[in-house]
């Protein structure tokens, strides 16, 4: 089945590039324009990725991205954006985004990453139990023997990507790059802390984990 594309955009050259290629890909492509109508056309028929440019007319991306995670649209969202400020990023993966582009951007690593999001789908609103610990990703919610673990945004994020890739060792780059992108400021030590904290919140024993483990040298690998 063709995976189905709402894109948003509002500069006309670029929808149609992206219209034209996404088309060759193999994907459906809905084109909007404005920010207003992208929201009435994402909550009235199913789609597997909505692409928001941040500039638009009425609603910016940044407004749909919440609002459509508000109505409970759990869809993934790529943000594309021609301001490099990081402070866009942050804003948009606290309000729900999945990734994010700057434009201008290479149409190869634009395709690669809606490959990666849509590869993601079926993970995404999942059930996992581990344990007593259960993860819902759809509802961005754990609990530990029936009791909620409050996570922050960036710990969620992580578990989540230790979900993804259960069993897998994950260097420490590796991690750093997927789940903080390309946040100058974070580092590998960055990692380790929120490893720490996840310990702390998920495993029996901190110090003798069993669900986050360390592989030597390297980095982690989730038990799972
Ligand atoms: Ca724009």
């Amino acid at each position: 089945m063709k995976e189905k594309i709402l894109l948003v955009e509002d500069e006309e050259a670029l929808r149609a590039a992206l219209t034209d290629r996404l088309q060759r890909e193999g994907y459906l492509v809905d084109e909007v324009t404005d920010g207003e109508r992208a929201f009435e056309r994402a909550c009235s028929s199913p789609f597997d990725l909505f692409i928001l440019d941040i500039m638009l007319r009425g609603r910016s991306g940044l407004d749909l991205c919440r609002d459509l995670r508000a109505q409970g649209i759990q869809t993934p969202i790529l943000l594309l954006t021609a301001r490099s400020e990081t402070v866009d990023k942050i804003v948009g993966f606290k309000i729900g985004a999945d990734d994010y582009v700057a434009k201008p951007f290479d149409m190869l690593e634009l395709m690669s990453r809606i490959e990666a999001l849509l590869r993601r789908v079926p993970a995404r609103k999942g059930v996992h139990q581990f344990g007593s610990i259960r993860v819902d990703i759809g509802a961005t919610a754990v609990t530990r023997a029936g009791e909620p673990v409050s996570l922050s945004a960036r710990e969620f994020q992580l578990l989540f990507y230790f979900v993804e890739h259960a069993g897998r060792a994950l260097s420490r780059e590796q991690i750093l790059h997927n789940v903080w992108d390309y946040d100058v400021r974070a580092i590998t030590r960055t990692v380790d802390m929120h490893v720490a904290s996840l310990r702390q919140k998920l495993e029996k024993n901190p110090k003798r984990p069993e669900l986050i483990l360390t592989v030597p040298g390297f980095g982690y690998k989730f038990a799972g």
